[in-house]
């Protein structure tokens, strides 16, 4: 019966460790977490510059309210498009130094619009193994033939677009990888999308508004131009702390996924309300190296702190800073015993990361405190 049989398989995922839990939080995000009544410093979210609940943003969410409204009412290419929405892409693609952008409700949507978009049955993918699901996803999609290369390896890359026939090709990497918090090698991936006349679409959710030259993320920390070969893909509900997504690139590749991005046009646009707060962010980011350099010396303090335990934190100049503990079982009971003494961490188990690979996935804001990161650094020596 096909209701035992989930019950069986929901069985499963508690005896292997992979039953996810989630919990009802009673304050907004920020470096406070309240939980059942009881308050813990968090270092779950990917807030990373504390901008979710920054007086600023909810000011400018408020003024949008009073003045959009707070639906949109429609798709974009219906009319559902307002000014804020309008403003907002002219300022991310100015911001990110590329002629124009396009708006989307999430990351997710934005990654599963755009490369069925770019290409179909017969184009060819290649696929950096730890990319994030939605680009994994979207790959499926799009029906290209697909192939994924060992993390960051070029070498590899390169022989994969050497014996690929196909017509149109697409490499596609977070530039920042959402489970270990490293960097992936931009200025190789576009010297090969060049010698290969490949599209480089670059997912850049942990980058922008941390990396680079004002936050303007990982094209920018490495000193890349725009060129039109390059999609670059940002969220904004992280470092921005809103929600949203935009891709930034040549304004005829905008054109086209405008007019082909099946996640962009058949969904509802995005609240004006959050186009308005997002407005202020990009402001704030830009104007956030104050932010920027707390982030990075927090960073320092957690790697000094837990150079010598028996668990090794994976080298991040990130604010996501995995601590690589292997075990599910054993990641769990750090990550409760941590819970219990007031600090929130997430376990994060397979699938979401190789088998034998857990970790806590500890992840940092502007927004803590130097004697929060303390209070973990001691917690963790003690636990391990
Ligand atoms: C979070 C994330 C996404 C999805 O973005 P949302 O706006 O949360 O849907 C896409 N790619 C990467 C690498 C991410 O970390």
């Amino acid at each position: 019966m096909i209701f035992d049989d989930l019950k069986g398989q929901l069985g499963a995922l508690g005896k292997n460790g992979l039953e996810r839990r989630r919990r009802t939080l009673q304050a907004p995000c920020g470096p406070l977490a309240r939980v059942d009544g009881r308050e813990l410093i968090s270092f779950c979210s990917n807030d990373y510059l504390g901008l979710a609940s920054d007086p600023a943003l909810i000011a400018a969410a408020c003024a949008g309210a009073q003045r959009w409204g707070v639906g949109s009412g429609a798709s974009h290419l219906v009319s559902g498009h307002l000014e804020p929405h309008q403003a907002l892409e002219e300022r991310l693609a100015e911001f990110t130094g590329f002629p124009r952008a396009l708006l989307f409700s999430t990351g997710y949507l934005a990654n599963l619009g755009i490369v069925p978009a770019l290409v179909g049955r017969g184009d060819a993918v290649f696929a950096d193994k730890l990319n994030h699901a939605s680009l994994i996803d979207a790959v499926q999609l799009a029906r290209a033939d697909s192939r994924r290369y060992a993390h960051g390896d070029l070498a590899a890359l390169e022989r994969l677009l050497a014996a690929s026939g196909a017509k149109r090709k697409l490499i596609l990497s977070d530039a920042v990888f959402s489970m270990d918090g490293d960097l992936a090698p931009l200025p190789g991936l576009l010297e090969l999308a060049e010698r290969f006349d490949a599209w480089l679409l670059i997912d850049d959710a942990h980058g922008f508004g941390v990396l680079g030259a004002q936050g303007r993320g990982s094209l920018s920390h490495f000193g890349i131009a725009a060129s039109p070969r390059i999609l670059y893909m940002g969220t904004l509900g992280k470092a921005a702390g809103a929600s949203g997504a935009f891709v930034a690139a040549d304004a005829d590749v905008i054109e086209w996924l405008m007019q082909r991005a099946r996640t962009y046009m058949f969904t509802t646009g995005a609240s004006p309300v959050m186009a308005s707060a997002l407005l202020a962010s990009v402001d704030l980011i830009e104007q956030g190296d104050a932010r920027r350099a707390q982030l990075r010396l927090l960073a320092a303090q957690l790697q000094a702190g837990l150079a010598d335990t028996r668990w090794r934190l994976a080298a991040s100049p990130t604010a996501i800073q995995p601590l690589l503990i292997g075990d599910n079982f054993e990641t769990l009971r750090v990550a409760d015993a941590l819970f219990a003494d007031g600090l929130w961490v997430p376990a994060i188990r397979p699938p979401t990361v190789a088998k034998g690979s857990a970790r806590l996935r500890i992840s940092l804001s502007a927004a803590h405190g130097a004697e929060q990161v303390a209070r973990l650094v001691e917690a963790l020596r003690k636990l391990a």
